[in-house]
């Protein structure tokens, strides 16, 4: 098993809380549909075991494990199962359409000043990250029959979106046929990133069982970036969009731990990435 490298993080910020006590009464929300809330909310982002098994039978465990949390919450605190999802639900929903009132500032400044905070919102949500690369692999297109599919998942600050919380873009590679060009599955995130007007990348996570491009020279435990993604990130450095301490996470999940996370996670800064391949060649 490869080491697991953390992202340096120089000062820990706590992420916002989702609302703040006027939003609480503006709502409606009484206490304990927070309690609901934060129950439900904590025991999704625990250990998923949808990475086991394939595709249709992770979507079956999908359910039965939001089925198990609901029926958890229902005991816990003496609702009916439908209305403790029902609470979660809608709470969701209010705290994803929570606008702040002042305008988000995307200077470069604020950037700078808010990246900690937003390294710490990634390494909240890493686990569900991972997770959510691993199921949009699912959907990736390959024209090599032992299927060479990568799914992934980029945290992004988007200034078309309507508040100042991170979004997650999905990513999976498509090359149908031999001669097609690739579309690797961080493009493909990145892209749609892009249509919502990013200004920030924060972290790209990667999921494969594959450990290398092609060049067996450039082996790794986890999927490194090609070439062509490495000039990607190259250029996305050079408009601000990407920073050298956003985080690249490569994972392999070949193997499984005990916990039915992949058993490889490699995680650099970019410049850490970038910093191993100073001998691309120029486009
Ligand atoms: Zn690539």
């Amino acid at each position: 098993m490869e080491e697991i490298k953390p992202p340096k993080i120089e000062n820990k910020i706590n992420v916002p809380e989702p609302w703040a006590e006027a939003e609480l009464k503006a709502e409606k929300i009484t206490e304990q549909e927070l309690e609901v809330y934060n129950y439900i909310f904590s025991e999704h982002t625990k250990v998923i075991p949808f990475l086991k098994g394939d595709a249709d039978k992770r979507q079956m465990d999908d359910q039965a494990f939001l089925r198990r949390i609901y029926s958890n919450a229902s005991k816990t605190f003496g609702l009916g199962e439908k209305e403790a999802e029902m609470t979660f639900y809608r709470l969701e929903i209010l705290r994803v359409n929570y606008r702040p009132s002042s305008n988000v500032d995307f200077s470069p400044e604020a950037i700078e000043q808010n990246m900690p905070r937003y390294l710490e919102y990634y390494r909240e949500c890493r686990k569900s990250m991972i997770v959510g690369a691993a199921m949009n692999r699912d959907h990736a297109v390959s024209w090599r029959p032992e299927q060479f599919k990568v799914g992934c998942t980029a945290l992004t600050l988007d200034a078309d979106l309507p508040d100042d919380q991170p979004a997650i873009h999905p990513g999976a590679n498509y090359k149908p046929t031999k001669e097609s060009k690739t579309r690797c599955a961080e493009k493909h995130a990145v892209e749609g990133a892009i249509l919502y007007n990013t200004k920030l990348i924060i972290a790209i996570t990667i999921v494969s069982k594959e450990s290398t491009t092609g060049d067996p020279s450039k082996s790794c435990g986890a999927l490194h970036p090609c070439l062509e993604c490495r000039r990607m990130y190259r250029d996305l450095l050079k408009k601000g969009i990407l920073r050298e301490d956003s985080i690249i996470c490569s994972a392999n999940d070949s193997e499984l731990d005990e916990e039915g996370m992949p058993s490889v996670i490699q995680e650099m800064s970019v410049k850490e990435l970038l910093d191993l391949y100073k001998d691309d060649p120029e486009e």
